[in-house]
């Protein structure tokens, strides 16, 4: 795959739905003519190789194909998953954090995870099964018919076969720098689409790797889940603050292609927030309404969330709770229990 500059390269690793060779044609394409794909169809690791050392960020999902487009990727720049010696993970979804297991046993390499997201690798890929009954009160507090309510909770259990997880060997706050060869990469810590998402710059080179954090069509899923405090959205539009006077020459994302203006795609994102926010609180009775009832009134891209499979429903809801919050924590919204359930209100 690509080489950005020497030392640099961009890798490819399909999602599990998607051969090698069909994820590739799509990258080309998408690049060519943007438009929204049925699901994603890759991640894009970033292999870092220079005086001698390797270093990897993210991976992608532990499948055989997504292991075998990485070490096809590897090879083509002259080095082996397993001459790995440091494996940044940007955050723990399953798309980046996946083969972390799987490339940790073959090639001993440091994992290095921030902190936040670190913290919930054992509820989420070594013991579930609480998880899921959590998430069934969390959806009940928040309105969701009792019907949709177990369906939902069990939503993510299909992945876990496909995921290989391992604890990190260096757990970072942001702010850290590390030396991979000729190259000294920072760890600016951009939390929002998780807890610990992080994004790695490179000041010398000017260069950025913005993992989900800011991609250049789609913006990532920013969600309220019974692993999430305070304020995702709001910490989320402050960690893009974080990056709009940074200066840069190469904004490398997790997905899709490279941005080629950071400064507005991130005006562009806040822009999209600023319109979902308005839409929502018009969606917000004057006597009060939960999450559901919100996510049930405004537009999907997707469709209506009655019609959605249960996992799309969980995440409709966990993304107007991440708007909901956030306009009570600007003071447009305040919130009261009644009874079980959690209510929105406008101030
Ligand atoms: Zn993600
Ligand atoms: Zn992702």
């Amino acid at each position: 795959m690509a080489e950005i500059i020497e030392g640099i390269y961009q890798l490819l690793t399909p999602f599990p739905e998607f051969s090698y060779d069909d994820a590739k044609a799509l990258r080309r394409q998408l690049e060519e003519h943007p438009r929204v794909t049925k699901g994603l169809p890759y991640v894009l690791p970033y292999l870092i190789k220079s005086g001698g050392e390797i270093a990897l960020v993210d991976c992608g999902w532990n499948t055989d194909n997504a292991y075998k487009a990485l070490e096809i990727g590897m090879q083509e720049h002259g080095s082996h998953p397993t001459e790995i010696e440091k494996l940044f993970i940007t955050h723990v979804h399953p798309d980046h954090y996946g083969m972390s297991g799987r490339l940790k046993q073959l090639s001993s390499c440091e994992v290095v995870l921030h902190e936040k997201d670190a913290e919930f690798i054992a509820a989420r890929y070594f013991a579930p099964r609480p998880l899921a009954d959590e998430m069934s009160l969390f959806m009940e507090l928040n309105g969701v018919p009792t019907v949709s309510a177990p369906g939902m909770s069990m939503g993510s259990f299909g992945m876990l076969d496909k995921v290989s997880p391992v604890p990190p060997d260096t757990e970072v706050k942001g702010g850290e720098t590390f030396k991979v060869g000729d190259f000294d990469f920072e760890i600016i810590w951009t939390p929002g689409h998780s807890p610990g998402h992080i994004c790695l710059y490179e000041p010398n080179r000017k260069i950025l790797m913005t993992g989900d954090h800011i991609l250049p069509t789609i913006t990532p899923n920013v969600s309220i889940h019974t692993q999430t405090h305070g304020s995702p959205l709001g910490d989320y539009m402050r960690s893009l603050e974080k990056l709009v006077d940074l200066d840069v020459k190469h904004v490398l994302p997790a997905h899709e292609f490279d941005i080629r203006d950071l400064k507005k795609r991130i005006v562009e994102i806040e822009e999209h927030h600023e319109v979902r926010l308005a839409e929502m609180l018009r969606c917000v009775d004057r006597g009060g309404s939960t999450a559901w009832d919100v996510a049930g009134r405004v537009k999907w891209a997707t469709g209506m969330l009655a019609d959605f499979e249960p996992w799309m429903q969980r995440a409709a809801v966990g993304e107007t709770l991440a708007h909901l919050e956030y306009m009570f924590e600007l003071g447009q919204l305040s919130k009261v229990m009644r009874g079980k359930h959690l209510y929105w209100l406008p101030v």
